[in-house]
């Protein structure tokens, strides 16, 4: 049989992504026997024990890793956070009511876009006159609307949020965290909802984690589906429908590998040694240049081009060769985007770097 293996790929897809190896290996052998059990995890019902069990499990985990204090709940829900998208205006805007967003980059303008469909969107702070190359700072959370959300990490631009933004006086605080949940610690105390779609740091695509705290749920005065109002499936622990089963029980397995390797405070740990290797040498050398602001550089996807366009081919040819993949940025803003998630070894940044060396020595 053919191992995954064989030839070693560095992966540097920026969703869905690169998962942990050993993942991979449970994942597969669940397929065709989930634990000894003689059936596979794609044939048994998401009622039985050994379903709701992983379930269960995957909901600790969460708790466990991001620390989730009491009065939240955690759900895995179909669909992807474009899902949220519109699930947060629904469940959070009043009738009537208003919210704020700050716009830092097409997710966020996304999530702008649907929130107009239910109420008035005061978008309070915005980086679209620099094309999305930094994070906007210094502005209020204005007080008075119904919910404030923000993006804390702009996976297109390569921009993060460093200090996520607080509410002082109780507005509630709702973050899109899709691609670095579980790269850092985060107080979760301060969200009404963070919401994330798996196939960035946490599994594969297909399921989308909410946390959301319960107590203000059903202010809307708005009456939704049954499948979008959060409270039912909060009620059903995520059972409400059948849920997505082989992608929960593939993230199970990765939030059980992040708490094995030390959780949060370790990922954060190789998030940081990742990124310093990388921007390093993009600083370092002439022939790169970053294309967003140093301090809100993205510690999970770094954006960067070459001074000298013309070198993109013989570039591109020398980090293929050496069996990167998935380097290029996202089709609408071009350039070279590094997506180093959670399960990316600091060795395939070490082989990104080597190739610029070699490749500044060649053309410098
Ligand atoms: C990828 C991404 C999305 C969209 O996720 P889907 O699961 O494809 O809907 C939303 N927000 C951020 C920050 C993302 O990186």
């Amino acid at each position: 049989m053919s191992t995954k293996t064989k030839q070693k790929v560095h992966n540097y897809s920026a969703g869905p992504c690169i998962l942990p190896s050993t993942v991979f290996e449970k994942a597969s052998a669940a397929v065709l026997d989930l634990d000894g059990s003689g059936l596979s995890i794609l044939e048994i019902s998401h009622r039985s024990k050994p379903f709701v069990a992983i379930m269960e499990k995957a909901r600790a985990l969460v708790k466990e890793l991001l620390d989730v204090p009491e009065g939240y709940s955690i759900l895995f829900l179909g669909g992807g956070a474009s899902t949220g998208f519109f699930l947060v205006p629904m469940n959070y805007m009043k009738v009537g009511g208003k919210a704020a967003y700050t716009d830092t980059g097409t997710w966020a303008s996304n999530a702008i876009k649907e929130a107009q469909g239910f109420g008035e969107v005061d978008v309070v702070a915005s980086s679209a006159d620099k094309d999305h190359t930094y994070i906007p700072k210094g502005h209020p959370i204005p007080s008075g609307v119904d919910y404030f959300h923000f993006t804390s990490n702009n996976t297109i631009y390569g921009t993060q949020y460093k200090d996520l933004p607080t509410s002082s006086d109780g507005t509630p605080v709702i973050c899109d965290m899709s691609s670095d949940i579980f790269s850092r610690p985060v107080n979760v105390a301060d969200f009404a909802m963070i919401y994330a779609g798996a196939q960035k740091n946490m599994g594969p695509a297909g399921t989308t984690l909410y946390i959301v705290k319960d107590e203000l749920l059903g202010r809307t005065g708005r009456s939704l589906g049954n499948m979008m109002d959060l409270r039912n499936h909060i009620k059903k622990e995520s059972m409400f429908n059948t849920p997505p089963v082989y992608p929960v029980y593939v993230s199970m397995l990765t939030l059980e590998w992040m708490k094995e390797q030390g959780g949060v405070k370790a990922m954060q740990e190789r998030s940081e040694a990742r990124a310093g290797l990388l921007y390093g040498a993009i600083d370092e050398l002439p022939l790169f240049e970053g294309t967003t602001a140093r301090e809100d550089r993205s510690s999970m996807n770094a954006t960067f081009r070459l001074t000298n366009t013309a070198l993109e081919e013989t570039f591109d040819a020398a980090w293929k060769e050496a069996g990167i993949s998935g380097l290029r940025g996202h089709r609408s803003v071009g350039g070279y985007r590094a997506s180093m998630y959670n399960a990316l070894p600091l060795e395939s940044v070490q082989v990104l770097v080597d190739v610029m060396h070699e490749f500044a020595k060649k053309n410098g």
